[in-house]
């Protein structure tokens, strides 16, 4: 892509070579602002392949946002994220360095996949009709779709469900869907965003149980949760967010045990 080499030779020298390469996602001096309110503000932060972070900060601090801009579904003011190397952003000083492409975010969308607070299922399809819409609408066979829809499904240990309509299952049944039907487009990562939070708490555990297989299988996942028991247990590192800023990162033992900022200290004593 000659816009990418252009900026990246340009004006990145960090990230075509040295620590960043290997990276699953590379998020690099992201700010973002809407309007006078600057939502993230110079955000950096590597994450491997195959290791599961967690993003923690109270309401307002910039997480959901910070995930939609690896999602394509905001774009960035300032800084690059890139996604196994592909780089999907660039932009300084409001200068557009690198104007993104519509097929290049549509190729990042097949790279990352999302699953939301509300499941956001089709409510007209089937579940094994939600399974395979974007694979369809990706050029995947059917033949092939409707196998890996069906494996998704065995996977989630709803096999019994594919002719079913969304409001014929459980908010729990219908989150696993969901996750499924993100997995059907094979991403490179997966981004939850808070996805027990809509849920009884007696549907909790069913979901944390498809994220923490999906984590033990290798995904990439990074999640925003306030389970913070769940976070302990999966989070190969655990990062704090606060006013669009990154105040802290390391691994769970350390955030939970003894972090060296009181305000993540505290913000952990009022959710434990
Ligand atoms: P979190 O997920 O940590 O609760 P968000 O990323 O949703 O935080 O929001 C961060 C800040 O950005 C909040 O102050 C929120 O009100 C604001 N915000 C989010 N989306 C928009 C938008 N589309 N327009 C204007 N302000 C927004
Ligand atoms: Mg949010």
């Amino acid at each position: 892509r000659p816009g990418a080499a252009t900026a990246n030779a340009g004006q990145v020298a960090t990230w075509s070579g040295g620590d960043r390469r290997g990276a699953a996602v590379s998020i690099h001096g992201v700010s973002k602002s809407y309007g006078q309110l600057k939502v993230l503000d110079d955000v950096t932060l590597d994450i491997a392949a195959g290791s599961v972070t967690v993003i923690l900060g109270q309401s307002g601090s910039g997480k959901s946002t910070l995930l939609r801009t690896i999602n394509h579904l905001e774009r960035v003011d300032e800084g690059f994220i890139s996604i196994d190397g592909h780089f999907i952003g660039y932009r300084r000083n409001g200068a557009t360095l690198y104007e993104l492409k519509e097929r290049d975010v549509l190729a990042s969308r097949v790279d990352v996949g999302m699953v939301f607070q509300s499941f956001n299922l089709f409510p007209h399809l089937t579940v094994l009709q939600n399974l395979i819409e974007a694979p369809l609408s990706h050029g995947v066979a059917k033949a092939e779709a409707v196998s890996l829809a069906r494996d998704l499904l065995a996977r989630i240990g709803l096999s019994d469900k594919a002719a079913a309509y969304p409001r014929q299952l459980s908010g729990g049944q219908q989150q696993r869907i969901a996750i499924a039907r993100a997995l059907a487009l094979k991403p490179k990562v997966l981004l939850f965003d808070e996805p027990t939070s809509a849920l009884d708490p007696e549907l909790v555990g069913e979901v944390l149980d498809v994220i923490r297989e999906l984590a033990r299988s290798g995904t990439t996942l990074i999640v925003v949760t306030h389970e913070i028991g769940f976070a302990r247990e999966v989070a190969d590192r655990v990062v704090f967010m606060e006013a669009g800023r990154i105040v802290e990162v390391g691994p769970p033992d350390k955030i939970f045990g003894h972090a060296d900022q009181a305000r993540v200290r505290e913000f952990l004593a009022k959710v434990l």
